[in-house]
């Protein structure tokens, strides 16, 4: 395979890119000087070598525990529980909320093999039992699959002595919270409300 094949390969492989972007990618690419694809390749393994999830909350950081978690500043009463790292600067983002967090991994998808197990909820159920827990904000995605989710980590906590809640409906049904706009956030999170 050649240089240009593997490279198209490569980034059709990435979510909402298909083969005509990646030709059109990697054409742009090899129009640009060579100086600007060597930052986008070192930037790319600085991620793969540096970046791992905080052992407390998930969040993908270069130094466990991440920045949030130890944040002398935050509310350690409150654990706002997410699908995926990348729903928590859209929340990061409105400066609303002054909790910590944790990331799932995913949300339940029997259908591609994603249970229970799969997801980090266990280590929720620890995080929330080893006391200072107050409130548990289920912030997962208003799809059918992140209610489920929610549903299932509700049950998980029902015996924790914790106040579990919901965020408001407001977020677009079906959209992803991570494209949410700050102010449908922080209305969101306001009118969350106890399962
Ligand atoms: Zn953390």
């Amino acid at each position: 395979m050649s240089a240009i094949d593997d490279l198209v390969s490569e980034l059709s492989r990435l979510p909402t890119i298909g083969r005509k972007s990646a030709l059109r990618l990697t054409y742009h690419l090899l129009r640009q000087p060579g100086e600007q694809s060597r930052r986008l390749a070192a930037a790319l393994i600085a991620i793969v070598e540096k970046v791992k999830p905080c052992a407390e909350c998930g969040n993908l950081t270069e130094a466990s525990p991440c920045a949030l978690c130890a944040d002398p500043r935050r509310d350690r009463s409150i654990i706002c529980v997410v699908e995926e790292a990348s729903d928590i600067p859209a929340i990061e983002r409105t400066g609303e909320y002054r909790g910590l967090y944790h990331v799932l991994g995913g949300r339940l998808a029997p259908l591609d093999g994603v249970g229970p197990e799969d997801l980090a909820v266990a280590q929720l159920v620890r995080r929330v039992t080893a006391g200072g827990v107050r409130e548990v904000i289920l912030a997962t995605n208003p799809k059918l699959e992140g209610e489920a989710t929610a549903l299932y980590v509700q049950e998980q906590l029902r015996d924790a002595g914790v106040t579990v809640s919901r965020l408001a409906r407001g977020l677009p049904i079906g959209g992803d919270l991570e494209y949410a706009d700050g102010v449908t956030i922080v209305q969101a999170l306001a009118a969350r409300r106890a399962m």
